[in-house]
């Protein structure tokens, strides 16, 4: 039987199987075929888990007795920071190539509660840090549309992975735009949730404040469905809201659409004109759409960029060889310190190490950390007042289509600007998602660009009906 992965949804295998139209076995096993296919070309997944027939089995049980949900046995792929007891989750970095996971993250759970079937861990930037994968240690994801090209990043693998029809769903992290980015550039819808809408718990720390797990799907409908699973307060991370935070209904038939035009002067012009068209749809819908300038948003990578290090020198502080990490031994405590760091460690890591500890130091946190808090707040406060009158702050998500391998990594501040769309909604802490809006056209390929709506704080469920309403446009 051959079911069609191309069109294929959640909702759609969800009936099928309901059905009995395909059994959940036949399902998974279409995904294998296509992973088999293709994964040395694309390297999506560093490696499969060891259990999928067990996890079949336990799904295809759920549907016999009537305990099934709309996501029993659908695949997913996850992110390689994403831990699930029993599997390597080694964030794609040398210092945890062999690392199994002794317990399974909270959203990963809830997944499994539902009888989702996980098939493996998809390939990232060294412990989220990068736009492209290209900081993996084991060699970047390419980009399904176009093989010269990166799928983005950190979460590359998990956006190429439903692209190109590997998974029905996955899951990735945010921390300055990872999720939205790479699904940008592959052409799926990325979904970051307000901070604390999804548990932490159980995914590999790169910046504590600014971290979200969050699904990358095939449409928004499909990312509702996935978000209203693992949302929610959690005892195993005290940062998480509680559910009812998101009770109150705040949808509306006619959404306040700010666009900030003073900064959109470095995106790509054919980018632009799509955004363009797109904003157009929107209005003729009836929502309003405003030309706003939000002064706050040039702080978004200069915070970014002292915040996160700073998180990250600390996060990473346990690969050690002794805590965490494979060691490689020195002649002394000393020299094994930094024999493991210097082979475990990859330059981007190495770098926002030394950064972080540098913002962090005496008589220097004053003049970096302190200032980036102060500035934070600031943005806060701006973006609180401007969410007074309208819903959503409207940005294409990247300035540029995917790009060419070595086009960028070369000059890390090239590959930062990649974020400069992204990194505002997790430094506020706001809902914010990456909904496709066509191709643009680059030396013969169809490149995929996306949309980003930014949300009010605790807007979720706003943020999923604007991208819904927008995907039916
Ligand atoms: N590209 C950004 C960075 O390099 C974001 C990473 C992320 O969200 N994990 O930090």
């Amino acid at each position: 039987m051959s079911i069609n992965l191309e069109t294929l949804t959640i909702t759609k295998a969800h009936k099928g199987l309901k059905a009995g139209d395909f059994s959940v076995k036949e399902l998974v096993d279409e995904y294998l075929l296509v992973i088999k296919e293709k994964n040395t070309e694309l390297n999506v997944y560093l490696n499969l888990h060891t259990d999928i027939d067990q996890q079949v089995e336990r799904a295809q049980q759920m549907f016999v007795d009537g305990t099934a949900t709309e996501l029993t046995g659908i695949p997913c792929a996850l992110k390689a920071n994403l831990m699930r007891k029993g599997q390597v989750a080694n964030a794609s970095s040398k210092i945890l190539e062999n690392y199994t996971a002794t317990y399974t993250a909270t959203v990963v759970k809830r997944l499994e509660d539902q009888g989702v079937v996980f098939l493996g861990a998809t390939n990232m930037d060294e412990f989220a840090m990068g736009s492209s994968t290209e900081n993996s240690a084991f060699g970047p994801t390419k980009n399904p549309h176009d093989t010269e090209r990166v799928p983005g990043g950190s979460s590359g693998g998990s956006a190429a992975a439903v692209s190109a029809h590997m998974a029905l769903f996955s899951l990735g992290t945010d921390t300055g735009g990872s999720i939205r980015q790479p699904a940008a550039l592959c052409g799926n819808v990325g979904f970051k949730t307000t901070y604390g809408g999804v548990s932490r718990y159980g995914a590999i720390a790169m910046g504590s404040s600014l971290d979200q797990i969050g699904p990358f799907a095939k449409s928004a409908q499909d990312t509702r469905i996935i978000w209203d699973v693992i949302k929610g307060q959690d005892k195993h991370d005290m940062t998480t809201l509680d559910t009812a935070r998101w009770d109150k209904d705040v949808t509306k038939q006619v959404y306040s659409l700010a666009i900030p035009n003073d900064f959109l002067h470095g995106v790509q012009p054919d980018v632009l004109a799509k955004f363009e068209t797109a904003v157009s749809k929107l209005e003729d819908a009836g929502h309003t759409v405003t030309r706003v300038s939000i002064p706050a948003l040039q702080y978004g990578l200069p915070v970014y960029y002292v915040v996160m290090p700073a998180e990250v020198s600390s996060n990473l502080a346990r690969y050690d060889g002794i805590r965490y990490g494979s060691k490689v031994p020195g002649s002394n405590l000393l020299e094994e310190y930094i024999s493991t760091k210097s082979q475990g460690f990859g330059a981007e890591s190495k770098r926002r190490i030394m950064l972080g500890t540098y913002v962090l130091s005496a008589g220097y946190a004053d003049k970096f950390y302190t200032q980036a808090l102060a500035l934070k707040e600031k943005m806060k406060q701006e973006l609180e007042e401007l969410y007074k009158t309208h819903d959503f702050v409207l940005t294409p998500t990247t300035p540029t289509p995917a790009f060419k391998f070595g086009e960028k990594s070369a000059d890390p501040l090239q590959m930062y600007l990649e974020d400069i769309f992204t990194v505002s909604a997790n430094i506020v802490g706001i809902p914010a998602i990456s909904m496709p809006m066509g191709t643009v056209e680059s030396s013969g390929s169809r490149l995929p660009v996306g949309l980003q709506f930014m949300g009010r704080y605790g807007d979720d469920s706003a943020v999923l009906d604007i991208a819904e309403k927008f995907e039916q446009l």
